[in-house]
């Protein structure tokens, strides 16, 4: 994808402005042409297939799209958490710095104390055999290199801030609802005060009234301190609910790009649109696969690969409005309203797919 932030008001022009204007600053996160695959034996399957976006602090980006689809692969590139087979081109640069070429003393640095990483299924990422004071503590003790005291201070503070007494700093992860330990999770992400979080379907495991209290609570902690964040959800409408920009992906690369609201409200891509259908409701877990309506499977690794050194549109074979053009032409992400693209030959400004 191409599309940065075209919401942000232009610079004021007229009598008594100046004319030179400043030069925009650089977005936080800005990630060019980002591409990953994994090494299957001699094959090779490819995950993300050139993904660009631009992330401020204080926005809010969700990426949605079926399972499948590259989500976790794309966000997990961004700090270079993937598993060694997989090779991850393109560029991140993040605060001016490309995390994708920078060293692994400076990457560990980053990670907690500027951006870190909320998980899905929290009992897989906290210890089971240390108190989760404990683990809240550690990226604090390594990055703010202050003492246990002050610490200790700051896990209770955040505990309490996520709404889990902090007299239970003491209590190992089993001990905790599973609503619980994903807001333990949030608050070990809130650590080291990060300018980004990357949330990878952080409340799907949860039942859905806990979804959503979770999902609250992420909301006003992130609009409280102005931190960015990527949301990752296979749910349109938790996406919608928290953030106001939305990327679709479909097949590794981006099939919409735009402000939430006008992505739900008038889709540009036949993808989004079935997307949409599928979730009326915050937490559907039965539209997961596929979403209802939505004839056919996505693309396998092999058909992607095809796709990758020819044309047409991936998501062709499923789209009912398909012309002939969708099986020859390249399809990249074109304008398709104020602060929006969809890589659809037919999107155009103001139609319906
Ligand atoms: P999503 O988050 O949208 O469900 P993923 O990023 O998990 O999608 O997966 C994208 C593609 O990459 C899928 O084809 C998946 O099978 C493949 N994939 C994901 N993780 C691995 C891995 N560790 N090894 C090999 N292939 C993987």
């Amino acid at each position: 994808m191409t599309a940065t932030d075209d919401t942000r008001s232009p610079a004021p022009s007229g009598e008594g402005a100046p004319r030179e204007e400043a030069p925009p600053a650089a977005p936080m996160l800005d990630v060019r042409d980002l591409r990953v695959s994994y090494r299957n034996g001699e094959r090779t399957v490819p995950a993300v297939r050139g993904v660009s976006f631009t992330l401020d602090r204080g926005q809010t980006l969700g990426v949605a799209g079926e399972s499948g689809s590259g989500k976790s692969t794309m966000a997990l590139s961004l700090l270079r958490l993937l598993p060694s087979t997989a090779k991850v081109t393109g560029q991140v640069l993040f605060q001016g710095e490309d995390l994708l070429t920078a060293k692994w003393a400076r990457l560990r640095a980053v990670r907690w104390s500027a951006a870190s990483v909320v998980f899905q299924g929290a009992m897989s990422a906290l210890n089971p055999v240390r108190t989760i004071g404990e683990q809240i503590c550690e990226p604090i003790l390594l990055h703010d290199k202050v003492g246990q005291k002050a610490a200790r201070a700051r896990a209770a503070e955040l505990l309490d801030a996520v709404g889990v007494p902090s007299r239970r700093l003491g209590s190992y992860p089993h001990e905790f609802s599973g609503g619980q330990r994903q807001r333990i999770m949030i608050a070990m992400a809130l650590a080291c005060r990060p300018d980004l979080i990357i949330a990878d379907e952080p409340t799907t495991a949860l039942d859905v009234m806990v979804q959503a209290q979770v999902l609250n609570l992420l909301g006003d902690l992130v609009r409280e301190s102005g931190i960015g964040v990527i949301m990752i959800s296979h749910d349109l409408a938790v996406l919608s609910h928290m953030c106001e920009r939305l990327a679709v992906m479909y097949a590794g690369r981006v099939a919409e790009i735009g402000p939430s609201r006008g992505l739900i409200d008038e889709p540009r891509h036949p993808y989004t649109r079935a997307l949409g259908r599928a979730f009326p409701t915050i937490g559907d877990p039965a539209s997961r696969l596929a979403p209802a309506g939505l004839p056919g499977d996505p693309p396998t690794p092999a058909e992607l690969a095809r796709l990758d050194e020819g044309r047409g549109c991936a998501f062709e074979p499923r789209c009912s409005r398909a012309v002939a053009a969708c099986r020859t032409d390249t399809v990249e992400l074109r304008p398709s309203g104020p602060g929006r693209e969809a890589a659809c030959l037919l999107a155009q400004e103001g139609s319906e797919p």
